[in-house]
């Protein structure tokens, strides 16, 4: 079953500092959305409160109409919400099938081989690298595990936050299939992208950034060629 996530008001602060003002967005269930802004905009940002990794100061979050705003993180990922961080934070000395495991730690009912068995079928890759250390795969296998991982907590909603950073092009495109095939398979996502132009593509809804504050939303193709997503990601009109 598809699942709303619905952000109202969000702003989220380190000490002083304002890095997210009021922001609201909803993802519809079944939806890809995209936040795409330069660099210190406040993406990670969001997607750390949407996990319950940062203290919202003001505003809310739901998710499939439960309020999840003050939700400790792996509560929420019980709720079926999974996140795909920045960087892929794997355990490098753990195998790629550890590492997958660990995924599902919140789960209860029992039934992981079908979904391991899914996690392969998305990416045969990681059949011949299962009993590898995470550590010693390439970084488009990492991102391949950080996925999987995600997914092994069978997830409602998938955050994931640039999911193609630092990969070769065939590498993107296949990690962006993976992310169509899972929503296809009814999985709500929200994608925060350094490849805007990519995720703007595949997105049904996109929200400009800058920061910290929303400035532009639209379908995904239709911001493919506004000004102001130049703007926001180069600083400049040129
Ligand atoms: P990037 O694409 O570089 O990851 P981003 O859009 O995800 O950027 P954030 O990482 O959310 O942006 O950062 C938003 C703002 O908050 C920036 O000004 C950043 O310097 C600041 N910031 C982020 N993390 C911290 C922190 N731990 N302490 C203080 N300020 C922070």
């Amino acid at each position: 079953m598809s699942v709303d996530l619905v952000v109202s008001g969000l702003t989220v602060g380190y000490g002083s500092i304002l890095a997210v003002r009021d922001v609201s967005l909803t993802v519809k269930a079944g939806e890809i959305a995209t936040i795409v802004g330069a660099n210190g905009s406040g993406k990670t940002t969001i997607l750390n409160a949407l996990c319950g990794l940062r203290d919202v100061r003001m505003g809310s979050v739901s998710l499939g109409g439960t309020d999840i705003t003050h939700v400790p993180p792996h509560d929420r990922v019980k709720l079926g919400l999974a996140q795909v961080p920045e960087g892929r934070r794997l355990f490098g000395r753990m195998t790629v099938a550890e590492n997958l495991e660990i995924g599902a730690f919140t789960r209860t009912d029992g039934s992981l081989a079908a979904d391991m068995d899914r996690i392969l079928t998305l990416f045969p890759r990681l059949k011949e690298r299962y009993r590898q250390l995470a550590g010693t795969l390439s970084g488009g296998e990492q991102q391949m595990v950080a996925m999987g991982r995600a997914l092994m907590a069978r997830p409602k909603c998938l955050l994931l936050d640039e999911p193609t950073m630092g990969l070769a092009p065939q590498i993107v495109d296949l990690v962006l299939d993976a992310v169509r095939t899972v929503n296809g398979e009814g999985v709500t996502v929200l994608l925060v992208e350094q490849n805007a132009y990519r995720a703007l593509e595949i997105a049904d809804r996109a929200f400009v950034i800058e920061t910290g504050e929303i400035t532009l939303t639209g379908p995904g193709r239709d911001l493919v060629d506004h000004p102001r997503v130049r703007t926001a990601y180069l600083g400049h009109d040129s």
